[in-house]
């Protein structure tokens, strides 16, 4: 019995390592279903034919029966993947087992094939009145259970042998199935968890564009596989006296509504980014200067142009100031910034409400 449990924990071990394993690269995908892309559900079905295939090379033998968690991996690939992922574990799972029966001794190999055969009809149809929760999945397990009994009894000696077998297949497979799923569940979780956090380190609280972390980390990859690039850097101008009128919530609307202008007016391939207090970032990738200073032209028309709404007063303009630069000299990404923010500096100096490109000058 001790020898028995061991193994029992050795075929469990596998499973969980194995599953482990294969979940990391798949870490990022939102939500695994019979829904999603079928070369994802057919890579389901390999997957879990291989951690199949392990576990019954590592089966325990009783008589002719043949014990492990098999049953597992394939109502897993089922659930997540459908007929597809379930399919292919079949396969796998008959290609091990026809690996490990003796010759002419194909009872335990064609009883096999049905039990995964049968599993996943009936799966197919109680799947229509099912959900995704972990009662649906425990039922495909009982399910598998239910049909590979029978196979159990045929395959063992004396009705005692079965009850014994029987026993502790029906704990381990009901335990296995359980603690999958569990750990399936709390896996996906963590990793959405880190997701989001790693998005929120990234991203703006007030304005959700990105912030001054993304905007130096984009900066610094410019700098590293040595991209072109051009910058805008605008500013609000009087911003001091937006605040002073309409108190601090009214400024806050005003950012959050200019970040919604720059994101309208910025082609799909620029990052828009807060850099800071009333100063946002533009960065085009592979963008000369000259067309760089004319989207900064189309910004600036289109916020001179927008009506701002804050609470009950009545609708204002404001106006900005815009530096470009671009790094055609091969300059570091931080020698481009310190240009746009002379030419910025000189659009305030000159009279506001203007774009500047750097020039030598
Ligand atoms: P200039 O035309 O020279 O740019 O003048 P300005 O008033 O826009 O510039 P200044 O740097 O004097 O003032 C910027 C103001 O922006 C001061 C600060 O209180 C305000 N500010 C910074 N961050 C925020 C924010 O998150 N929300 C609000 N409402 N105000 C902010
Ligand atoms: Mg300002
Ligand atoms: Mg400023």
């Amino acid at each position: 019995m001790l020898s028995q449990f061991n193994q029992f924990l050795l075929n469990f071990s596998l499973l969980i390592t194995s599953l482990l394993f294969a979940f990391l690269p798949l870490r990022h995908v939102k939500l695994i279903s019979p829904a999603s892309p079928v070369k994802l559900r057919i890579l389901i079905g390999f997957i879990a034919g291989f951690i199949s295939v392990l576990l019954v090379l590592n089966s325990i033998t009783y008589d002719g029966a043949k014990i492990d968690l098999r049953l597992v991996a394939l109502v897993t690939a089922y659930y997540y993947g459908g007929w597809v992922s379930g399919g292919i574990t079949t396969l796998s799972i008959l290609g091990a087992r026809f690996a490990v029966t003796p010759p002419g001794a194909y009872e335990g190999l064609i009883l096999t094939g049905l039990i995964c055969i049968a599993l996943l009809i009936t799966a197919s149809i109680y799947r229509r009145f099912a959900s995704h929760t972990l009662k649906d999945y425990l039922v495909l397990i009982g399910i598998g259970i239910g049909y590979s009994l029978p196979a159990l009894y045929l395959l063992t000696e004396t009705f005692n042998r079965f009850l014994e077998i029987a026993l502790v297949y029906i704990i381990f497979i009901l335990l296995g199935g359980y603690v999958t799923y569990s750990f399936l569940q709390e896996l996906r979780k963590h990793f959405q968890f880190v997701q989001t956090q790693q998005e929120l380190a990234l991203t703006d609280g007030l304005t959700n564009l990105a912030n001054r972390r993304k905007l130096d980390e984009t900066l610094a990859s410019y700098d590293k596989y040595g991209f072109a690039f051009s910058v805008l850097i605008v500013d609000i101008d009087f911003f001091k006296s937006v605040n002073d009128t309409y108190g601090h919530d009214g400024g806050d609307v005003v950012l959050r509504q200019l970040s919604h202008l720059l994101e309208h007016c910025c082609p799909d391939q620029a990052l828009v980014g807060r850099y800071g207090g009333e100063e946002f970032v533009v960065l085009l990738p592979d963008t000369p200067l000259k067309d760089a200073v004319r989207l900064g032209e189309t910004i600036r028309l289109a916020c001179a142009d927008q009506h701002f709404v804050f609470s009950t007063y009545p609708a204002f303009h404001v106006t900005l100031s815009i530096g470009a630069a671009s790094s055609d000299q091969g300059e570091t990404s931080f020698e481009v910034i310190q240009k746009a923010d002379q030419s910025l500096y000189q659009a305030k100096q000159t009279g506001r409400n203007k774009v500047v490109a750097y020039s030598e000058e």
